[in-house]
């Protein structure tokens, strides 16, 4: 044990050639004298620490167990040894507080420990004693940790890693990962589960612990013979250089939920390669990503969609951006639309069919996903079949104008002749001309509104007047139905009095032909503020919900048994849908199986009513 005897000069002069570092201090804690060692260990000029307070010299000692023994030694006039770990400098010292004479000798002695008592120092010291890592907080981490020093040897470990190494490392196997094991061995000598990454993780360990890396991490496969398992390894340095804190989390789970995903997004991405039908992913403005069918439909190369050259709304022809609006508004509600048709411009400046379905994918930021299929094969075809249509429509009207016109002059003849059983047949013939007229007439039309040909008048029509001629004329006709006329408009309309008169004709023509049980029609008008509405009102068949959707496209029939004794085409209701919105207009149905149908046309009443073409 050190004694200090004499002036602190005399002493110093003593202690100078020892190899402790050696402080005295006053009873006020002032530095009174410090040998050379000291003077290097507080890394500062010899001749300037004498006077200033110990605890400014090193306040990390304040307040520690260093600072109760040097009091203790003082009031008791003993001298004490302790050993302590010191954070400024990272080492253990053996420490003699001697106190002589109003003054106190402080020596330092560093501790060079043998690895295995540097283990248990610093357990007790560094991971009990610290304060910074609580053996409590460690233990109810699920992660498994270890605490290596900086020789790589395991110093402390958690409740979750003793587990691990208890189960994986069972007593008598060669790799022993408990505390006194270097872990850097471990890695060395590692073979089985955790081989293959064993060498990446005692590099990344030892970059760590060497203060080259701030941080590692690694992800590794752990295949025991039950189970596959995934870790997640990290290391991470201490202060000062003590070493690094390992730890080894389960990520199975993650990586269970990430094959997952993967093995669905290449399900998709199978789907999209098969390349049956075009499919894109886009945003609101872009194509982002698309597949080979959707590519070649607009003629578009892979490099021009990874310049993001391919801006839907600009290959959309202006007629068909109220379409895309619809459905941009039908995905915002519902996150998918109805299929529509619309076309997009090629890259070469043609243009393409398609039919376009969406599903909206994600909202931030904005995506959907769109089907497309070509139908210019099927557009082909349809154009082809109503050129025939429009065709063959010319061809039969010549001759049925001419039959008609004969009919007419041998009627004449023969009634002049007093011929009258023979004038009925030919009236029945001329009725039969007249039916066929009405349907070379509808196939006309019909190709005519497809090629956008139909021509409307422009003249002021008395709406009461038209429909009051419509009805005395079909009731004329009509023996087993009596048509009851209700309200008036008083309006006159802007519009085609001759198509006009087409659409209430077919309505109640209908009306007629699909009530066959019923003895009533009845129409109605109704005037409201800038508009008025027709309605046609049947006690017949109905019409089920499924088809009133339908019933207005081109050749749509209502297919049911019982609808085999309805004769018709299909065109009547296409042919007045499209002259009542040519008109501005709306022509709709309600209706229940089995409870009649009511039609109404709704016309405007205000400006000119004959929409631009
Ligand atoms: P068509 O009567 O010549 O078949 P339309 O275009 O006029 O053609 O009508 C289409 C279909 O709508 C009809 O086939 C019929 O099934 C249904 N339909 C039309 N009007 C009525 C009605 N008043 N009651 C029941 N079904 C109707």
């Amino acid at each position: 044990m050190h004694q200090l005897s004499g002036s602190d000069t005399e002493a110093l002069a003593l202690f100078e050639h020892l190899p402790d570092a050696v402080v005295i201090v006053n009873t006020q804690w002032r530095i009174t004298a410090l040998n050379q060692q000291a003077a290097s260990l507080l890394q500062r000029a010899r001749k300037e620490v004498p006077g200033k307070l110990l605890w400014r010299t090193v306040p990390e000692a304040l307040g520690t167990a260093c600072q109760q023994h040097y009091q203790q030694a003082l009031q008791t006039h003993t001298a004490i040894r302790f050993e302590t770990w010191c954070p400024p400098w990272g080492k253990w010292f053996q420490v003699t507080a001697s106190p002589a004479s109003g003054s106190l000798a402080l020596f330092f002695q560093e501790i060079l420990w043998s690895e295995h008592d540097a283990q248990a120092r610093w357990r007790e010291g560094a991971v009990r004693g610290s304060g910074h890592l609580s053996q409590a907080i460690l233990d109810s981490l699920t992660a498994n940790i270890a605490v290596l020093n900086p020789a790589g040897t395991i110093i402390a470990v958690n409740e979750a890693w003793r587990r691990f190494a208890q189960d994986n490392c069972p007593p008598g196997s060669l790799v022993r990962t408990e505390v006194g094991a270097n872990y850097l061995e471990v890695c060395r000598k590692a073979t089985g589960a955790f081989a293959e990454e064993a060498p990446e993780a005692l590099a990344g360990i030892l970059a760590v612990l060497h203060g080259s890396l701030p941080h590692f991490t690694l992800e590794y496969p752990c295949h025991s013979p039950m189970e596959d398992r995934w870790f997640l390894m990290s290391a991470t340095p201490l202060p000062a250089g003590e070493g690094a804190v390992v730890a080894h989390l389960d990520i199975t789970k993650r990586k269970q939920a990430e094959a997952a995903v993967r093995a669905s997004e290449a399900r998709a991405r199978r789907l999209l390669e098969a390349n049956l039908i075009g499919v894109v992913v886009a945003g609101r403005e872009h194509i982002l990503e698309a597949n080979d069918a959707f590519l070649e439909m607009v003629g578009y190369a892979r490099e021009d969609l990874a310049r993001r050259c391919l801006n839907w709304s600009a290959m959309t022809p202006a007629e068909y951006a109220p379409l895309d609006q619809h459905a941009l508004q039908e995905l915002d509600e519902r996150g998918v639309c109805t299929p529509f048709e619309k076309e997009y411009y090629r890259k070469d400046g043609g243009r393409v069919p398609i039919l376009i379905g969406a599903a909206l994918l994600q909202e931030q930021p904005w995506q959907c996903a769109c089907f497309l299929l070509d139908i210019t094969e099927r557009k082909e075809r349809e154009r082809t079949k109503d050129e025939f249509i429009s065709m063959a429509s010319h061809e039969l009207k010549t001759p049925i104008t001419s039959l008609k016109g004969f009919a007419q002059l041998i009627r004449r003849r023969l009634k002049q002749q007093g011929m009258n059983e023979l004038v009925q047949y030919l009236e029945r013939m001329q009725t039969q001309l007249d039916t066929l007229t009405k349907l070379v007439n509808d196939l006309l039309d019909v190709s005519k509104i497809q090629a956008g040909r139909l021509d409307y008048a422009q003249e002021s029509v008395d709406l009461d007047a038209l429909i009051y001629e419509v009805v005395e004329f079909l009731q004329q006709t009509t023996t087993t139905h009596t048509i009851r006329l209700r309200g008036a408009s008083s309006v006159h309309i802007v519009g085609d009095r001759d198509r006009l008169n087409q659409v209430f004709t077919n309505l109640l023509t209908n009306a007629i032909k699909y009530s066959p049980q019923a003895k009533t029609v009845d129409v109605q008008i109704v005037p409201s503020a800038e508009m008025v509405t027709i309605s046609v009102r049947d006690y017949g068949v109905g019409i089920a919900p499924a088809h009133q959707g339908k019933i207005f496209d081109r050749f749509y029939r209502v297919q049911a048994s019982r609808d085999k004794t309805f004769p018709g085409l299909g065109m009547g209701l296409y042919i007045s849908q499209q002259i009542v919105e040519r008109h501005g207009g709306k022509l709709r149905v309600t209706s229940e199986e089995g409870q009649g149908a009511t039609f109404s046309v709704t016309l405007p009443t205000g400006e000119p009513n004959i929409a631009e073409l």
